[in-house]
């Protein structure tokens, strides 16, 4: 299999989210009329995970509800979908997949969309059974099962997760403590405008808010004791949760001798350093990009990339990254690279709650972020992706329609 044959007739898919799923409707979309088996570590059908964090630790969706596709789907395009089946090893050079059962499978490409795991929490006590990570549904399920009125609970990380698993929880009733070292955390994401308040607002639905790492966990009868790194009392906590990020799941990879660094290096199409092997979803990491993008839209773009790389044909670029969080009933949305920005503008009143951020780089906006104004992250998408030049003040007034801005 050194030279790749010009049309695929037997794809496997590792890994079954949101990337996979995508990557399988793209092929089929695109014409694609070959064998596609999609192998998953996970059992039962595969499942979107953005709820996780919301309404299913809220009580609000069941399994049932947060399908990617119903059962039909794969049957319909002829997707086999082998649940409960971990892929041990990609092998490209000879064109096939080992199982860790020990079946090996033949295919002519590879897609690893095998996504990542949590980070655990690296301190004495980490691996306390009190102490949750949050990724699966069966993690959720664990979860919400402590999340009873009163139940004290630690968050550790005010990231995307950790927040919003922190808001659920104090909707619940419980007492929640959020604990990070970082006083403004997401400010590289967002800038410290959105993050400032995002973060006071924590406060103001009665989350205590702590800035602090952690230094370790301890089991008492009456709970955990938590000590802070450099802070006075350690905190009692009945619950533990650790969102601190994740590790991208890069281990086939790594043995099948792909480049990887912090996730597997792709270039357009979603192409790895093999040509039989792509990768999609939070375990891809484009070249010259420092981050990977662990967010759904860039999941789903993925695999729509995906599918015209190994089909051969010609890949669009990919516009400005985008992602939402929900939290204490605000919406946070958010697009292209903050962290790039020279400077930064606001549209709307901070005081109201509902504001955006623009970033700009000299006259052109590469990055937006808002609390609760969802129509100016809207048309900042498409003014980032025409890159059409500007002024901040075009942005800044209130009576200029910014959709306007995209007719110069
Ligand atoms: C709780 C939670 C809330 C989120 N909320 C938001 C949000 O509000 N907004 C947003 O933009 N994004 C959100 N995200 C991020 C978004 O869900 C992810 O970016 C997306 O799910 C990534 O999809 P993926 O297919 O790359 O990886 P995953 O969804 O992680 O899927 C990877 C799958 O591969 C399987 N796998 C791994 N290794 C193997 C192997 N060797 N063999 C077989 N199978 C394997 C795994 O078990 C897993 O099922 C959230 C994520 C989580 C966890």
């Amino acid at each position: 299999m050194s030279s790749p044959p010009s049309s695929p007739r037997r794809i496997a898919v590792v890994g079954a989210g949101l990337a996979a799923v995508s990557t399988c409707d793209a092929l089929r979309a695109q014409g694609y009329d070959g064998e596609l088996v999609l192998y998953s570590a996970e059992r039962g059908l595969p499942y979107d995970r953005p709820p996780l964090s919301k309404d299913v630790l809220l009580g609000k969706s069941r399994r049932a509800d947060i399908m990617l596709r119903p059962e039909q789907w794969y049957a319909d395009q002829r997707v086999q979908l082998r649940a409960g089946a971990r892929v041990a090893a990609i092998r490209p050079h000879s064109g096939g997949l080992e199982l860790a059962d020990g079946t090996v499978a033949a295919a002519d490409r590879v897609v690893l969309a095998t996504g990542g795991t949590p980070r655990p929490l690296p301190v004495p006590g980490g691996d306390d059974p009190a102490v949750h990570l949050l990724r699966t549904w069966e993690d959720a399920e664990r979860l919400r099962e402590r999340l009873l009125p009163g139940a004290r609970v630690i968050v550790v990380g005010a990231g995307l997760i950790g927040a919003e698993t922190a808001a659920v929880a104090v909707a619940l009733g419980c007492r929640v403590t959020l604990v990070d070292p970082v006083p403004v955390p997401l400010a590289a994401a967002v800038g410290g405008d959105i993050a400032g308040a995002l973060h006071r607002r924590h406060t103001a639905e009665g989350i205590e808010v702590v800035t602090a790492g952690v230094g370790s966990v301890e089991r008492h009868p009456g709970g955990l004791l938590v000590r802070l790194a450099g802070h006075g009392d350690p905190l009692a906590a009945d619950t533990l949760v650790a969102g601190i990020g994740i590790r991208p799941a890069t281990e086939t990879a790594e043995t099948a001798g792909l480049r990887v660094g912090n996730g597997v290096v792709v270039h357009p199409g979603q192409r790895t350093s093999h040509p039989n092997v792509f990768a999609v979803g939070d375990v891809a990491r484009p070249d010259g990009h420092r981050v990977r993008h662990e967010h759904w839209e860039a999941a789903q773009r993925d695999g729509e990339a995906a599918a015209l790389g190994i089909l051969g044909r010609p890949v669009p670029a990919a516009g400005a990254p985008w992602f939402w969080s929900d939290r204490h009933g605000s919406r946070l949305e958010a697009v292209g690279t903050m962290a790039d920005a020279d400077r930064t503008v606001l549209r709307g009143d901070p005081a109201t709650g509902a504001f955006t951020a623009f970033g700009l780089r000299g006259d052109h906006l590469i990055a937006a972020a808002t609390i609760d104004r969802a129509r100016d992250i809207k048309a900042a998408r498409r003014i980032i992706d025409r890159g059409v030049p500007l002024s901040p003040t075009d942005l800044t007034d209130e009576h200029t329609d910014l959709r306007t801005l995209l007719n110069r």
